[in-house]
């Protein structure tokens, strides 16, 4: 396949749009712990297998049970609270941007969207 037809034309619509839906993984929770990115790891909240069976999410400043199976994001780490929007969004005239582009989580760098095919027909 040409990858080429799959270069982000950076319009910025998959943050708006899939805000709801980003998480990090446990990968992307090693790496940042590998890559010493405390900050971003203050900004997530993980979500754990517990012995029930069921995924629940470890609230803030509670103790966590059972198995690390992937984390919310983002949160404001002195609040608490999530953010409206990513706050890792950026946007200068017509292109959008991400500010941790390097190390984004893994499911902002594998979405791919329509507006890539759009842009090379
Ligand atoms: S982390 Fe980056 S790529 Fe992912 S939603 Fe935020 S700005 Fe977009």
């Amino acid at each position: 396949m040409d990858m080429n037809i799959w270069e982000c034309v950076r319009c910025g619509k998959c943050c708006m749009e899939n805000w709801d839906f980003i998480f990090a993984s446990v990968e992307d929770l090693e790496r940042w712990k590998r890559e010493g990115r405390k900050d971003l790891l203050a900004m997530t909240r993980p979500i754990y297998k517990g012995e029930e069976g069921k995924p629940r999410t470890a609230g803030f400043r509670k103790q966590p049970q059972g198995r690390l199976v992937a984390a919310d994001i983002w949160f404001n780490p002195e609040t608490g609270r999530k953010y409206r929007q990513c706050p890792f969004f950026e946007s200068k005239g017509k292109k959008a941007g991400c500010r941790i582009h390097k190390t984004k989580p893994r499911v902002c760098r594998d979405y791919i969207c329509r507006e890539h095919l759009k842009a090379v027909r």
